[in-house]
């Protein structure tokens, strides 16, 4: 009888490549893949660190798992294990720990595991690197996405720039790039299999190359892919500001796939935070990069995270960041309370700020975001625009197809009785329905 896997993911896109391939890989090796739920022999949660509620959320689910079944496997993988380390082995509901960069091996881990079980043996254990030395890219790949339509493809690893607020680089180590011919090799097999759009995504994008021969940085992968017959868009996830050049700028505006829609990290428009956070540039910089992206295309999508309540953020320079974030002009805006990371540099500084402070302050710029979004959606009111269609929805008792722009704006057209998935069409809106689609 064949075993049973239930897999669940915490966190950002990579997480959710990471867990997708291994659910890929058990499939291969004759798993059944379940749903989360009562019933599975082995549950494999990818835990996320990159706030305390991330941590929170992660055991929270280790121990649901448990609940679901006490008989069952608990595997703990990804970045909440492997920050947390050793600490994790006295948790009575986990039995197997597996750390960054190790996710590959989990077929084989639950095979050793079934096998010592047989022999009488306890079986659990914990595989967890060093990440501070590891400069290996883990290669783990997909053959179809679980996204509706669009695949999101990791091709990056790590980070070195240390933000003082941030745990990610202690947990996923140092810069690895994923080789190009083998992420050419993944994009043209989910081509064949008929997806039309993919999102590189990385733990910084920005970074990838540079651990690679010279001449491979993100333009040139952008390019090997922008090759590729079948896809029809190129999104890019998270970048820094740095990136954005003259050159960048022109160059990817000169490759028809490549999607308006840019996610450059803020983190905060005022300069002295900046500097407290270790973050590169500074808000002039900022802008100016805004500038040459808004050159290059008409009225491309820029998005953002901003975190509030960073350790001795004054009123003033709250406000700073505020006026930033406004005169930029987002289409959205992420806004993240600052969590203060254990053995990070911003946990141990001076003047942390109450909850409460941090939560007032979110506010504000949650109700510019939405006042923006809302503004940058009726600029496109009366045209005509492109829209991958990806799933059904019921809004008001109605069915609807629901889809996305280059601009990453969602829009919906009624139902009509037929499978619409993946299907490009031309849209001219005439409405923004419920504050969140153009019809
Ligand atoms: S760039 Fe900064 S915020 Fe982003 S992963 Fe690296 S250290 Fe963290």
């Amino acid at each position: 009888m064949k075993r049973k896997a239930a897999l669940h993911n915490l966190g950002c896109k990579v997480n959710a490549y990471e867990l997708e391939a291994i659910q890929q890989m058990l499939e291969q090796q004759g798993y059944e893949i379940v749903p989360f739920a009562p019933g599975a022999d082995i549950y494999i949660i990818n835990t996320c660190t990159v706030t305390n509620i991330a941590d929170r959320k992660s055991r929270q689910m280790l121990h649901k798992a448990k609940k679901m079944n006490p008989d069952a496997i608990v595997v703990a993988c990804g970045c909440y294990v492997q920050a947390a380390g050793e600490k994790l082995e006295q948790d009575s509901a986990i039995d197997l720990v597996v750390g960054n960069n190790k996710k590959k091996e989990i077929p084989a881990i639950l095979e050793e595991y079934f096998r010592e079980k047989e022999e009488g043996r306890s079986g659990s254990g914990t595989w967890v690197t060093d990440m501070t030395h590891n400069r290996e890219y883990e290669t783990l790949s997909i053959s179809r996405t679980a996204e509706h339509t669009r695949a999101f493809i990791k091709v990056q690893d790590g980070c070195n720039q240390f933000c003082t607020y941030c745990i990610i680089p202690y947990a996923r180590g140092r810069v690895r790039s994923r080789r190009p011919e083998d992420v050419l090799e993944e994009v043209r097999r989910l081509a064949e299999s008929g997806c039309q759009e993919v999102v590189l995504t990385g733990i910084h994008l920005s970074s990838y190359g540079v651990d690679l021969e010279e001449g491979q940085n993100l333009l040139a992968l952008i390019r090997t892919i922008h090759a590729v017959d079948g896809i029809r868009r190129i999104r890019l996830g998270s970048l820094e500001p740095g990136i954005i050049t003259e050159e960048f700028a022109e160059a990817i505006a000169a490759l028809p796939k490549v999607c308006p829609h840019f996610h450059l990290s803020l983190q905060s428009g005022c300069d002295t935070v900046l500097e407290r956070m270790n973050r590169r540039y500074r808000s002039e910089e900022y802008m100016e990069k805004c500038r040459l992206l808004r050159r290059v295309y008409d009225r491309p999508a820029l998005t953002t995270d901003v975190i509030v309540g960073f350790p001795g953020e004054t009123e003033e320079e709250f406000e700073a960041s505020r006026a930033f974030v406004e005169e930029v002009n987002f289409f959205e805006t992420h806004i993240f309370k600052y969590s203060r990371r254990e053995g990070t540099r911003a946990a141990a500084m001076p003047d942390q700020i109450q909850e409460q402070e941090k939560t007032r302050r979110s506010h504000i710029l949650l109700e510019l975001d939405a006042q923006r979004r809302q503004e940058y959606m009726e600029s496109f009111l009366g045209e005509e625009k492109e829209v991958l269609l990806e799933e059904k929805v019921e809004l008001d008792g109605k069915n609807w197809w629901v889809g996305y722009t280059r601009e990453y704006l969602k829009a919906i057209v009624p139902d009509d009785g037929k499978n619409r998935a993946n299907e490009m069409i031309s849209v001219r809106f005439s409405q923004i329905y419920h504050r969140e689609y153009l019809l």
